[in-house]
């Protein structure tokens, strides 16, 4: 089995985890209700996209759609 050769530095242990930070998720607000949803998404709150209701907001919205 391949084994280091030496114990990785904090420093090194920094620079490989720089790449690791969480990027937040993008958002705009529903036109229909004002909700934050995701872009080009149905707005999950009340089924919206487009100006028009594409999914009846319930239940089955959940299934459909992940958020
Ligand atoms: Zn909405």
């Amino acid at each position: 089995m391949a084994v280091p050769k030496r114990k990785t530095s904090p420093s090194r242990a920094g620079m490989r985890r720089s790449h690791q930070a969480l990027i937040p998720q993008a958002h705009s607000e529903c036109a229909n209700c004002g909700e934050l949803k995701r872009p080009h998404n149905i707005c999950a709150h009340c089924g919206h996209y487009d100006g028009r209701e594409v999914v009846a907001a319930g239940k089955a919205l959940k299934s459909a759609v992940r958020v």
